[in-house]
């Protein structure tokens, strides 16, 4: 029997306010434990809510990037369960009139675009962190992340596959941090994902028993996670067997998932209203307001950049990883007037100086109009394509100007006819023999002399200039 994998993703991501969701705490990660605490995050009786208007505009940002239909009133409701990182003995969320629904993203997968719809998205505030020592016989608990702001976005089940999978949460934590709402750090919990797997015979309509995977920190373990518990269902229905409806731990070092114990088993939540918190409205002024903000997001920006500037797929992809990397490219490529010679000088020399640090397009000691004015540099002959390697490591290393380095460095191209001339026939005359050989027919020997010609200059022999001088010149 063949069978179809049929996965659904739940995506938390942490949106990047300088304050908690119903409180003015601070939101800073790394924090010492328990310092960014008021009584209301805390849970104290008689405190009450209120709602930060950021944690609404990044939210509606959001829904917006994702096609969704925005409820005008939506409702917090209270999801009760008892865990030691949640004080209040409920997590404030919403359930029956979440703040988006029916979305949908449009996917680049293997087999070509495909479309996924997302069910909601909604608002809710994070709980703290447990904090187990192996050396202590005590648990500890750290509550600055309690109230911390979240979006829930859930997808539907139009996912047929894990590599599927990786493409849509790429997708979706590209546009996160694009809109600048969450700072998509996976190891810290930023974005984090639950999977929810389940097989069907190909053909079948009816999906079957899901599990629910939980506990992956990267793109990748998500992927592997969802390979090893579609194979472990399929293991299972094929040996006639049933598959329990469970949520299961992925565990990363063995590379298998395996049933969870505990909280998260046969819960009843029940959900209700949240008293303390009126009634959100969003009202369509607003609404356009917060689009009129909106960037244009990375697929969008991908196709633009191979249609304006004629840029292979590959490249396009590469330029628009970050916005800020896409901003950088567009600003030199405007400048310099040659769009595929800057990609290539971004995406290389530029991309790894940045790489072998560590940094990102946003600290980039090169500006985008000086690496437009080096291009421009090269493109009149004024310097070699060779030697602009050398000047923009040192632009980068010591954050000159391209111009300034060239004339403290004598670094120009040497045009001149004369002086070219003049050096190629002090190398003539000093190699007697394979100017013979070169005008007896050999004609390899011609690379000898570029070779010499560019020591002899430093590398500042106009290439072509010299081709055809010493072409010229070798002539029986
Ligand atoms: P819960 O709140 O219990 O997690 P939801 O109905 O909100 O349940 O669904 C969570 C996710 O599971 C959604 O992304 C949905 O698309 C997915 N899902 C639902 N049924 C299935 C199924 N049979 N197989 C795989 N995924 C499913
Ligand atoms: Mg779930
Ligand atoms: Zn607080």
């Amino acid at each position: 029997m063949e069978y179809e994998p049929v996965i659904g993703l739940e995506v938390h991501a942490q949106l990047l306010t300088s304050s908690k969701i119903f409180c003015a705490c601070s939101t800073a990660f790394g924090a010492p434990p328990n310092t960014n605490t008021c009584p209301v995050c805390l849970g104290m009786p008689g405190v009450l809510p209120v709602l930060n208007r950021k944690v609404v505009e990044f939210a509606v940002k959001m829904a917006l990037a994702t096609n969704c239909r925005i409820n005008t009133y939506n409702r917090f409701a209270r999801k009760n369960y008892f865990y030691p990182d949640l004080p209040k003995g409920y997590q404030i969320s919403q359930y029956a009139l979440p703040l988006a629904e029916d979305g949908h993203l449009i996917v680049e997968t293997a087999a070509g675009k495909k479309r996924i719809g997302i069910t909601r998205i909604h608002m809710e505030e994070d709980a703290g962190k447990l904090i187990h020592d192996e050396h202590n016989p005590y648990s500890y608990v750290d509550l600055n992340r309690t109230g911390v702001p979240l979006i829930e976005i859930v997808s539907e089940p139009d996912i047929h596959s894990a590599e599927e999978a990786a493409a849509y949460l790429r997708a979706l934590h590209e546009i996160l941090v694009y809109l600048g709402i969450c700072d998509g750090n996976m190891e810290e919990g930023s974005f984090r994902c639950d999977a929810n797997v389940s097989l069907r015979p190909k053909g079948q309509e009816a999906f079957g028993t899901r599990t629910e995977l939980k506990n992956m920190n990267s793109f990748r373990n998500v992927q592997r996670a969802l390979e090893y518990e579609i194979k472990r269902q399929e293991y299972i229905l094929e040996g006639g067997g049933e598959i329990v409806q469970e949520t299961r731990l992925w565990d990363d070092s063995q590379g298998v998932t395996n049933p969870m114990r505990g909280k998260e088993e046969a819960h009843d939540y029940r959900y209700f209203p949240d008293p303390d918190l009126v009634t959100v409205h969003i009202d369509e002024t607003w609404i356009e307001e917060i689009r009129k903000t909106l960037p244009e997001l990375p697929m969008a920006r991908r196709e633009r950049l191979q249609k304006e500037y004629g840029l292979p797929a590959y490249d396009a992809g590469v330029l628009t990883s970050s916005r800020a990397l896409a901003d950088y490219y567009e600003e030199a490529a405007r400048l310099c007037g040659a769009p595929k010679i800057a990609a290539n000088w971004v995406m290389g020399d530029l991309l790894k100086l940045l790489n072998e640090e560590g940094k990102t397009f946003d600290a980039c000691p090169v500006g985008a109009a000086s690496l437009a004015r080096m291009i421009r540099l090269i493109e009149d002959g004024t310097i070699s394509g060779k030697i602009a390697k050398e000047l923009l490591q040192e632009m980068y290393a010591a954050g000159k100007e391209p111009e300034e380095i060239i004339a403290e460095r004598g670094l120009v191209q040497i045009t001149d006819e004369g002086a070219l001339k003049a050096v190629i026939e002090e190398i003539l005359a000093a190699n007697p023999a394979q100017v013979a050989q070169y005008r007896a027919g050999k004609e390899k020997v011609f690379g000898f002399f570029v070779g010499q010609a560019m020591k002899a200059t430093g590398g500042k022999a106009n290439p072509r200039l010299l081709n055809d001088l010493l072409k010229r010149m070798l002539a029986p």
